[in-house]
């Protein structure tokens, strides 16, 4: 028997035994699906401006048009992508009563559509956007068309007012209520499964505290270093789409028939 398997069957006798078990995902969990994480030095998804400058609420502000401009990439680059495996993985651990909620940092939508349905996006989805004005909400694929239409590259609302993707942008503060419902998901879990994510980023980087101030465990599927290593009862660091099957597996979760790769 293989370390890794050997480790999914641990991680898998942790999961059975728990009564709740909550997924944190971060932009690990997306790579496969063709999204690099934009942390990762030469593999960004702005390699050639900065995300911290273009995606800043005050250049939404002052200059929408400027700010959409490099947005709409970030849209386009993302419209096309389809969750893999692994994301498929923690919906059917969720289908099979095995997962309570997935916690994620990405903003791809990718949980959602690979059919999760207890989902808190910490830093929001481009799912959706909305009217800065009158708060009315558009669906990504009018987003996109608005955006086309209009003569500035701006996508606007009926009202005239621009609209704003529904993500955390930086110097925006993070939405309340998903972090209020992570940390209460954390204190809950008896098992954080953490996926692909560096747990270094607030508000992620506290949910594994909170887990383990309460009790519960912690096991960690990331390939890079985390702050939480020594304290993880199951560190797996192999590709997160191997080390998902893997617990599949050992959970005897079966792949639906027809399930594409
Ligand atoms: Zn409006």
């Amino acid at each position: 028997m293989s370390l890794a398997i050997d480790e999914a069957s641990r991680l898998a006798d942790l999961i059975r035994a728990a009564d709740s078990v909550v997924a944190l995902t971060g932009a690990g969990i997306s790579v496969p699906s063709g999204i690099p994480d934009f942390r990762s030095p030469g593999t960004g998804l702005w390699e050639n401006v900065d995300p911290m400058e273009v995606a800043h609420i005050d250049v939404f502000r002052s200059d929408p048009e400027r700010f959409w401009h490099f947005y709409a990439e970030r849209f386009h680059s993302l419209e096309d992508k389809r969750p893999n495996r692994a994301h498929d993985a923690l919906a059917q651990m969720e289908q099979a009563g095995l997962l309570k909620a997935v916690i994620t940092q990405n903003i791809d939508r990718l949980h959602a559509r690979a059919g999760s349905q207890e989902l808190i996006e910490v830093h929001g989805t481009i799912a959706h956007s909305s009217c800065v004005g009158c708060g009315a909400r558009y669906p990504l694929a009018e987003v996109r068309d608005r955006q086309a239409a209009d003569p500035a590259g701006v996508p606007r609302c009926e009202c005239e007012s621009a609209l704003k993707p529904d993500v955390v942008l930086f110097g925006e503060y993070l939405p309340v209520e998903a972090i209020e419902r992570a940390e209460q998901l954390a204190i809950g879990a008896d098992v954080l499964l953490c996926i692909g994510s560096s747990l270094e980023v607030y508000p992620v980087a506290e949910l594994p505290e909170l887990t383990l101030g309460s009790g519960g465990q912690i096991a960690i599927l990331t390939q890079g270093p985390t702050p939480f290593d020594r304290r993880a009862a199951v560190r797996m660091r192999g590709d997160v789409v191997a080390e998902l099957e893997a617990l599949l597996s050992a959970l005897e979760i079966e792949r639906p028939v027809g399930d594409g790769p």
